[in-house]
């Protein structure tokens, strides 16, 4: 009877240890229930010619091997070759505080990542340092890379973007990856991780997430201050490696103190504007046209905190209201796909947000540089040359 428990035990254990991950995944990442998208034959004309980037996606923090299509969460490789996908930024999530909400999170409060890593059976050296876990996700785009050589690419250099436009013109869904950071906390508050970072592959960091920092003060924090000392440190140092900076999640004040003193254009991977939704994701109108005034670009996100909605439709006024704000040649894509977000279609559906802006009235050309070659032509003037 005894070795009848023990045995029910283990099993229901390893039950719980295999399905866990999978359940939080599916829990944290779903897809809001929507019939099949009405989409004209004029958009998906249009569509199957743009070349299509996306800022931000944290499809790496989750269990998934991203060369298979999956029913959970938002992106992988087949998903982004069904929506005619080119180049996919993906950010790297290393802190999250219980209890996160876009007003005040304490850099105190216990994390979630931690656990995340514990149920997700990471390396144990992820579970105490922040940039183990950058690094450990980083890896993941490299494994990709190297697993799935027909359809994915990691794009270090605008020599290797370069090759990857070459490697498109003949293979129409071969995908292009980046990686970025969600937070400079990953740096561990040390300055030479900065290069670290960089020799493992990273392209574009943020400086905050949803709490503040060494580098100064969250969006979502308490002190709502601008760049510290070590923040100014980093900023420069980011730049002088030309690894893109971006400022989401950085408290106003942060985002006008890196606006002094970058002299490089400055992204926002994934945003909304407050004057189309007014929300405390987003930060104010007259801060997004001074980062666009110094050849920036803004990628809106696709969840309710940024857009007010989760619809393909919300996505487009969203980007409308940026043409009209700050041009269309300083609007993108952020989607935040995988990142705990609860948007109305996934990464394979992205046509009916083409069909959303040319419902709009917005012009072919527009449409193009918004959906993907402001990005293209961003990462060619700001990438590292080899
Ligand atoms: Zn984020």
């Amino acid at each position: 009877m005894k070795l009848i428990a023990v045995t029910t035990s283990v099993v229901f254990l390893l039950f719980a240890i295999l399905t866990l991950p999978i359940l939080v995944d599916k829990n944290m990442n779903p897809v809001s229930d929507h019939p099949a998208f009405d989409v004209s034959e004029e958009a998906l004309k249009l569509h199957e010619t743009l070349f299509i980037g996306d800022w931000h996606a944290d499809s790496h923090l989750w269990n998934r091997d991203l060369s298979k299509r999956y029913k959970r969460g938002h992106v992988d490789i087949p998903r982004l070759q069904e929506g005619n996908v080119a180049l996919q930024m993906f950010t790297t999530v290393t802190k999250s505080p219980r209890g996160q909400n876009y007003e005040k999170n304490e850099t105190s409060a216990s994390d979630n990542i931690t656990s995340l890593a514990v149920i997700q059976r990471w390396p144990i050296k992820t579970w105490s340092s922040l940039a183990e876990r950058a690094i450990f996700q980083a890896n993941k785009v490299h494994k990709l890379a190297t697993n799935d050589v027909d359809n994915f690419m990691l794009i270090k250099s605008q020599a290797d973007l370069n090759n990857f436009i070459q490697k498109r013109s003949s293979n129409k869904s071969f995908v292009g990856g980046l990686i970025g950071t969600e937070g400079s906390h990953a740096l561990d508050g040390d300055l030479e991780n900065v290069t670290r970072l960089y020799d493992e592959g990273f392209r574009m960091m943020s400086l905050h997430h949803f709490f503040d920092n060494r580098l100064g003060g969250s969006l979502h924090g308490i002190s709502g201050q601008g760049l510290t000392n070590f923040g100014e440190q980093v900023v420069l140092e980011i730049e002088k490696l030309d690894i893109i900076l971006d400022v989401s999640h950085s408290s106003e004040n942060v985002v006008k103190d890196v606006l002094k003193i970058s002299n490089r254009p400055i992204v926002v991977s994934h945003t909304g504007f407050y004057g189309h939704c007014p929300s405390p994701r987003n930060i104010n109108d007259n801060l997004m046209e001074d980062i666009a005034r110094k050849g920036g670009l803004i990628a809106i996100g696709y969840w309710d905190a940024a857009v007010c909605d989760n619809t393909p439709k919300s996505v487009a006024e969203a980007i409308h209201y940026g043409i009209k704000l700050v041009g269309a040649g300083h609007v993108a894509l952020g989607s935040d796909f995988d990142g705990t977000i609860n948007p109305g279609f996934d990464t394979a559906e992205l046509v009916a947000i083409t069909h959303e802006l040319l419902e709009l009235g917005i012009d072919d050309n527009s449409i193009r540089l918004v959906m993907g070659e402001n990005m293209l032509n961003f990462l060619q003037e700001n990438l590292p040359k080899i």
